[in-house]
């Protein structure tokens, strides 16, 4: 294949192409409650992948067909802004989006209590504002931030991130260079708190041994983004509360 030519040298001396050791996390940062309009929303970057989400809701839902007797309707709309890539991006929504918008919502459900709100709709809109690998998990952890933020009641919040296998090893936190040229990539997201795996997908090939490795790297991550995204909900709140 033409790309394996240029194909970089992904473990140097042990490091990553970015420095980092094979199970660190790239540096996150998470803000609460960044847009005044929604009812809740979210910030997330990891590294130079940055990541808006925003939530409306619980709100009435239009068209009303789609109404259900017995919980909310939860939709979920992922998009990739034109600017968010290397090369511009077409805005028509492309199949990818689509079926990461269904991939994402999978992830959420399972963690709001929608049987809270029956008749009405929960809307989480993620825009990707700089796009670097693992936007779907950041997805993931910004739009959990976001639906607390907009006070919907949660079993427990999802965080995600990606793993993957580059030269060999399996490493944590997969950029868009390990992902393009890697042996494989895994992202995953999980419900730490209750202990629920909400999101797994591999793509590429993984010994049963590297896989069950990678499982292990992949929640030991989670477990660090759910205590900072635990501390980006403590922040807005008790400076809040403080103001008051
Ligand atoms: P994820 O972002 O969840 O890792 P993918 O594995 O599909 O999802 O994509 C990996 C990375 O490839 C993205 O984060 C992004 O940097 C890049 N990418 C994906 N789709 C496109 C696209 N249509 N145009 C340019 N870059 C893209």
């Amino acid at each position: 294949m033409g790309l394996d030519k240029e194909r970089p040298q992904l473990i140097v001396n042990g490091r990553r192409i970015d420095g980092r050791a094979p199970d660190e996390l790239r540096p996150i940062e998470m803000e609460v409650g960044v847009l005044k309009n929604a009812d809740g929303s979210a910030i997330v970057s990891f590294g130079n992948t940055r990541v808006l989400a925003a939530v409306y809701g619980p709100r009435e839902v239009m068209p009303k067909h789609v109404a259900m007797v017995d919980r909310a309707v939860i939709r979920c709309r992922y998009r990739m802004l034109s600017f968010s890539t290397e090369e511009r991006k077409s805005p028509a929504p492309s199949r990818r989006e689509i079926e990461l918008s269904k991939v994402i919502r999978e992830a959420l459900e399972p963690a709001i209590m929608s049987e809270l709100f029956p008749r009405t709709a929960i809307d989480i809109f993620i825009e990707v504002l700089n796009a670097d690998g693992g936007t779907r998990t950041t997805g993931i952890t910004a739009a959990a931030l976001a639906l607390a933020d907009a006070g919907i009641p949660m079993r427990d919040l999802v965080a995600g991130v990606a793993v993957g296998k580059v030269d060999g090893v399996i490493v944590l936190d997969i950029n868009k260079v390990e992902d393009m040229y890697g042996e494989a990539d895994m992202p995953v997201a999980a419900m730490p708190g209750v202990g629920r795996i909400t999101l797994l997908q591999l793509n590429g090939v993984l010994s049963r041994d590297e896989f069950s490795q990678a499982l292990a790297l992949a929640l030991r991550g989670i477990r660090k983004i759910y205590e900072l995204q635990k501390e980006a909900l403590r922040r807005k709140y008790v400076s809040t509360t403080e103001e008051v």
